[in-house]
């Protein structure tokens, strides 16, 4: 064991044991429960390490970023399934269609199309997750819960795209309890329509018990098991 390892180790331990616990509390199986590590801002040696560890998902935000980590992490023998999480521009959607096998953030038609062309163009298929704005504040992305209905029929229209459900951040400052209750209602009224959309990515290291109360089966969580991100990154 290296000395990373081990305390990567610890620290996914202790989140297996918050969770755990946390589903003890919402009388859930932790069974019900994927944990997307999230890697960005770390190097790829860290996703080597993990899938070591044996995490099978990992999550990354930003393309330029991802792209190059999760060539490494396979070059050096980590087989994980690959998230991306953060917001994506239009314009880097066909990039990121060539190795993403979850997309966390759709939240708009022009997004689908775009996301549907590249990955027909690599002869691939992706997950899709509709991001809900659970905030009025634009420009932290996510779709208004008014327009998520119109975005889950896009995606599932699209064969490269398997709509999977939906994911949402819980608005800084606000009350994470009341934020993932109205995000389980938007993914309930989802399920109306597409009763195979069962996906709700929610809960981060601050608030993974809030989300796990409220119906959570993907958490995201990164600074609880990788440590402190840079400042600077
Ligand atoms: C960075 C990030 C996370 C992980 O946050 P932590 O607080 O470090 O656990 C989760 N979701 C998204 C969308 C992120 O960008």
């Amino acid at each position: 064991m290296t000395p990373r390892r081990d305390e990567l180790a610890a620290n996914l331990a202790d989140t297996q044991a918050r969770i755990a616990a946390a589903c003890g509390a919402a009388g859930r199986d932790p069974a019900e429960i994927t944990l997307v590590v999230v890697t960005k801002t770390f190097p790829a040696a860290d996703l080597v390490e993990l899938a070591a560890l044996g995490v099978r998902d990992v999550g990354e935000n930003r393309h330029q970023e991802a792209a190059p980590k999760f060539a490494q992490a396979l070059a050096g023998g980590a087989h994980l399934v690959r998230h991306m999480i953060g917001q994506l521009q239009t314009n880097k959607a066909a990039a990121v269609a060539a190795y993403a096998d979850v997309l966390h953030a759709v939240d708009r038609l022009s997004l689908v199309r775009a996301l549907a062309e590249g990955l027909d163009r690599h002869g691939r298929t992706a997950s899709a997750l509709v991001q809900v704005s659970l905030d009025n504040t634009p420009g932290r992305g996510g779709a208004d819960p008014d327009d998520v209905c119109a975005v889950a029929d896009a995606i599932a229209a699209c064969p490269e795209l398997m709509l999977r459900g939906v994911m949402a951040v819980a608005p800084l400052g606000a009350d994470p309890d009341a934020a993932f209750a109205r995000l389980a209602r938007v993914a309930e009224q989802m399920r109306v329509d597409h009763p195979d959309a069962t996906w709700v990515s929610a809960g981060m290291s601050g608030d993974l018990e809030a989300a796990v109360r409220h119906g959570a089966t993907h958490l995201r969580v990164g600074t609880a098991i990788l440590g402190s991100r840079s400042p600077l990154l």
